[in-house]
């Protein structure tokens, strides 16, 4: 069969001794339960790209649950499985997992309009598939341990970096796919076939996507602000004004495309600066095309996507709260390291980072990029407990002189314990005469 050829010795080469042995040990427990067993999808496509991955995602001709189960059982692992999709996750103790998925007829819904055609259970999975470059299958059964099927070009097609459909009803069946196409095409470098171009093109002009639930479009577009590079891929789907469907302000011409790009640089500076400190970058990605939303719209889009609580405050009420801030960033002639620190104190780095991109105002970015990298660490040695050893009952002059303390460390006033001691001294005096 000339589709078919043996990739053993490519995976040699290519893939860990762990991952090989992985692979060929759930070949052994297919062939124990005469069953056949595929690794298939992004794992192999990516194999021929020379790109590291290991998310094994298994095809199980015949009944993928009790080959799961079977597996984990003889390895010391876990499965948890969807009865109704004949799927499995198998998790190790070191919270490895392997996907697990049923390779049969019954589990296929096609359009009614597609022709039905024989097709053994593997290539039938392989075509319910959203590219060509995602249907490859490597065998795993020992007898035929690392033949590849290839039943669509796939080859090909990774070869000419071109990323194509397998049928022409694609995205009327899934119009999410067409989100899925422009990450894959940024993401490895490839283009958009002409007749997948065409139905993309198509697929916006009929808005395919009204149809689709919010929930699955939030999926996707987290997949998107989740990729290493994201703003080229939300570029390309602005140029197809893909964006508007999260909400009409989200489109080309409120200056998004600069916004994205200046995303792209605060983001780089944090993550070279920062290496260890983490945070949600794809969250800064989602506020930026926010950025012309205002609260109304805000929720509008939260409850449409199904955005959970704990982001709703940052992208709805703290995001716009932030922007008046910004302002007086922006504007005030004079501010002190304190009067910035005051302002942006206990902010999360995700609005940090936002309010950087959307402020084209030099001393707003210095002001703010002197807080992150400075001032956020700023601390003082004075304690309460010096303060009551000073005599100062506790009260709420308490918390006033370790604030004044502070801020006169933010400002250069006091350098060390010392300092700090005579500085709090000082405030005290002065505030109990205020008081008097
Ligand atoms: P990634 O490297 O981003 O994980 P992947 O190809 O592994 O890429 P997944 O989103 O994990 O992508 O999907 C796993 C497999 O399921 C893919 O190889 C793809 O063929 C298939 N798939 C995922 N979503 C769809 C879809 N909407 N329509 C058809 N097939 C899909």
């Amino acid at each position: 069969n000339k589709r078919s050829r043996v990739v053993h010795n490519f995976m040699r080469e290519r893939l860990s001794r762990n991952i090989l042995k992985m692979l060929a040990q759930l070949g052994e427990t297919a062939a124990e339960l005469d069953c056949r067993a595929y690794v298939v999808g992004g794992f192999v496509r990516d194999l021929f790209l020379f790109r590291k991955n290991e998310d094994i995602d298994v095809v199980i001709e015949g009944d993928g649950i009790a080959f799961a189960k079977t597996f984990a059982n003889a390895h010391g692992a876990r499965t948890h499985t969807h009865e109704k999709f004949g799927t499995a996750v198998i998790t190790f103790p070191d919270d490895f997992k392997i996907d697990v998925a049923s390779a049969r007829m019954e589990y296929y819904q096609f359009p009614a309009s597609l022709p039905v055609v024989e097709m053994s259970s593997i290539k039938m999975d392989m075509f319910r598939r959203d590219f060509t470059i995602n249907t490859l299958a490597i065998e795993l059964n020992p007898d035929k341990f690392g033949r590849l099927l290839d039943f669509f070009s796939a080859q090909k097609d990774i070869k000419d970096k071109v990323l194509r459909v397998l049928h022409n009803l694609s995205f009327v069946e899934d119009p999410t796919r067409v989100f899925r196409a422009l990450r894959f095409e940024q993401r490895f470098g490839f283009t958009i076939g002409k007749l997948t171009s065409s139905l993309i093109d198509n697929a916006v002009k009929m808005d395919f996507f009204k149809r689709v639930a919010g929930k699955r479009i939030y999926t996707e577009l987290k997949l998107i602000l989740k990729e290493e590079h994201p703003a080229p891929i939300l570029l390309r789907l602005l140029d197809y004004d893909l964006l508007r469907i999260i909400h009409p302000l989200i489109k080309i011409e409120n200056d998004l495309q600069r916004l994205l790009e200046t995303a792209q640089k605060v983001t780089d500076w944090h993550d070279l600066l920062f290496i260890d400190e983490s945070y949600e970058r794809w969250a800064v990605y989602f506020m930026t095309l926010l950025c012309h939303c205002d609260l109304d719209a805000t929720l509008e889009i939260c409850n449409h996507l199904t955005i959970a609580p704990r982001y709703r405050k940052m992208f709805g009420e703290t995001r716009i709260m932030m922007a008046e801030h910004l302002t007086r960033l922006e504007r005030r002639k004079r501010m002190d390291n304190a009067q910035v620190y005051n302002l942006l104190k206990g902010l999360r780095t995700e609005l940090i980072l936002y309010m950087m991109i959307c402020t084209t105002s030099d001393t707003a970015i210095k002001r703010i990029s002197k807080y992150h990298t400075q001032l956020r660490h700023a601390a003082i040695t004075l304690s309460g407990k010096d303060l009551l050893d000073m005599g100062l009952p506790p009260g709420p002059l308490f918390s006033r002189t370790l604030q004044a303390v502070l801020e006169a460390k933010l400002n250069g006033r006091v350098r060390n314990r010392e300092e700090e001691i005579a500085f709090a001294r000082q405030t005290i005096k002065k505030q109990g005469k205020k008081s008097r």
